[in-house]
């Protein structure tokens, strides 16, 4: 590859000095097996889960090592007209985060695998996985030494690098704290094309920047992610609440118990709320058994909203089952919910951190899967929790909704303050996503627009109440916005995106920073 890549340079080059007009990518084409200008593959990486906008790239890069995605991102660093470069992961996002407008993706994730298979070390209890690798097949490749990470998403189709750019978040995270909290190193490739290997005490400004970073910093081209010992079964429990504060009043119980030993807390800790009769039995609820159904009026407390926590207790093959059970009965003997709500399942492990994966299959048997995907996900600081629910669940949301509503607490000391998430200032907040899916079944409540209503009045609200929250997986079109969300760590965002990335060639798709030659773009 470097020959051709040497002289598409010399081309660039060339075009600043004699003035030509012509966009720089338009003389990749026809040049790199690994670049592609198939119809096929430009329409692809302009889509996301989000299905709500789409802009094509010039070409995809189908890399095959870091040093391909370093070359690529050299000659846009260098070229005098310059053109933006996005990694895309397994193209998840929700607005065009990995879209690349006149630019080029670089494809991470592939059909085809990764270039580099994930190397497992038994004795540092560690994986290095390549930047691309699906979560799923981390975990493929560390149960065969019994090991996998501790840390995880509800859904293992995510890329590796995905993920680590927003946070990667679970019901472990209480526990463990995100998916960037548990990362030895990573191999990162700069707006300038530069390759570093960066840690915690190795390149920190750059290792502390792209965790959480948006890929506003880099490619992240390999991880090293702690692993620990694997356990064989879960057991999942579900229990539910009409009371909010007694119910948020039980999470915040279960995930102060961080520090005891694995005997004395729970291992995942989650949560939802059901506002909808019909979602009792949603995707995310599919183990409330159909013989014993739940009537969300016959128990919720005068109103129409339910709360439902979500626990796991982990277990080994070699573990007693009698003290599984005692360990689970004497934990939720803490807790106060509705009596006789009590649902629990014993599946493998691997099963249940695959949960969302079966769940998509059946909404992609039913059409249901690759449909319009509004979704909101905030950080709310606990002191504001209950004018969120009364605000919000019992408010704006009225009584029909399209998809699982989460809500669950963190420990914000789990969090690393150096990177470049921002949460709410306080010691324990809460994830609430707002996970709708629009449909066209002729249902006014469930249509893009009303949905899409729905969450700009959330955050009016939010705004007006004066409740400060942080959006995960943020978006936003202006800078001012942006500037808004990160607040006193804005300098800091900024200075490192003028170290790394100085030409805004990367992630542009995130609307932080215009490229440095937006002028001669046809679009951004
Ligand atoms: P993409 O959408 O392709 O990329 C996201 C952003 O990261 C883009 O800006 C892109 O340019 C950048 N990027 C991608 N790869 C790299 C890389 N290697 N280096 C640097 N930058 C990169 N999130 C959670 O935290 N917890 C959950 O439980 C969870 N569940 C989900 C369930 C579903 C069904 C879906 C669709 C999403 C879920 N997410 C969850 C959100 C998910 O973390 C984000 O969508 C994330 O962006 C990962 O998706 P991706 O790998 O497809 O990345």
């Amino acid at each position: 590859m470097a020959p051709i890549l040497l002289l598409l340079s010399a081309i660039c080059h060339l075009i600043v000095i004699v003035g030509l007009t012509l966009h720089p990518t338009d003389f990749l084409i026809g040049t790199e097996p690994q670049l592609s200008f198939n119809r096929t593959d430009l329409h692809s990486a302009s889509l996301d889960f989000g299905k709500m906008t789409s802009i094509e790239p010039t070409a995809v890069l189908h890399p095959s090592s870091a040093a391909d995605v370093a070359k690529i991102i050299k000659l846009a660093y260098e070229s005098g007209h310059g053109f933006v470069v996005s990694a895309r992961g397994h193209g998840h996002s929700i607005n065009g985060q990995s879209q690349a407008a006149n630019g080029v993706v670089v494809q991470m994730s592939g059909s085809s695998g990764a270039p580099v298979a994930p190397v497992v070390s038994e004795k540092l209890m560690y994986v290095d996985v390549w930047g691309g690798e699906l979560w799923i097949d981390v975990l493929k490749s560390t149960l065969q030494y019994g090991l996998a990470p501790k840390s995880w998403t509800d859904y293992l189709y995510l890329s590796v690098g995905g993920t680590l750019s927003n946070a990667g978040i679970s019901g472990q995270a209480f526990n463990h704290g995100p998916q960037i909290s548990n990362v030895h190193e990573v191999d990162v490739v700069t707006g300038k094309g530069e390759v570093v290997t960066c840690a915690e005490n190795k390149n920190s400004e750059l290792f502390h920047a792209v965790m959480g970073g948006l890929g506003q910093f880099g490619i992240i081209t390999r991880a090293r992610i702690a692993l620990e010992a694997s356990p064989q079964r879960v057991r999942w429990i579900r229990v539910l609440y009409s009371n909010f504060s007694v119910f948020t009043h039980d999470q915040e119980y279960l995930i102060s118990l961080h520090g005891q030993p694995s005997s004395k807390k729970f291992d995942y800790v989650e949560g939802f709320v059901i506002v909808d009769e019909g979602l009792i039995n949603n995707w995310r609820s599919s183990f409330f058994s159909p013989s014993n159904p739940v009537k969300i009026s016959s128990i919720a407390d005068g109103g129409n909203v339910l709360y439902c926590l979500e626990i796991t207790k982990n277990y080994y093959n070699h573990s007693d089952p009698q003290s599984v059970d005692q360990e689970v009965d004497a934990l939720l003997e803490q807790l106060n919910y509705i009596p006789a709500s009590v649902f629990t399942t014993d599946l493998p492990y691997v099963e249940f951190l695959d949960r969302v994966h079966k769940a998509e299959l059946k909404l992609r048997s039913k059409g249901l899967w690759d449909v319009p995907h509004p979704w909101l996900n905030l950080f709310v600081p606990k002191s504001r929790i209950a004018d969120f629910d009364q605000g919000v669940f019992k408010g704006i949301l009225g009584n029909k909704t399209s998809g699982p509503i989460l809500i669950y607490p963190m420990n914000k000391n789990k969090w690393d303050a150096e990177t470049s998430v921002v949460t709410p200032n306080e010691e324990v907040f809460y994830l609430v996503a707002l996970l709708r899916s629009a449909l066209q079944n002729g249902d006014e409540a469930l249509t893009l627009e009303r949905l899409s209503d729905e969450n700009r009045q959330i955050l009016k609200f939010c705004k007006d109440e004066k409740i400060d929250i942080k959006q995960y997986l943020p978006h936003y079109t202006t800078q001012e916005d942006w500037m808004d969300h990160y607040g006193e760590k804005w300098p800091q965002f900024y200075k490192r995106k003028m170290e790394f990335d100085p030409r805004h060639i990367l992630a542009t798709g995130q609307r932080i920073f215009e490229p440095s030659f937006i002028s001669k773009m046809k679009s951004w």
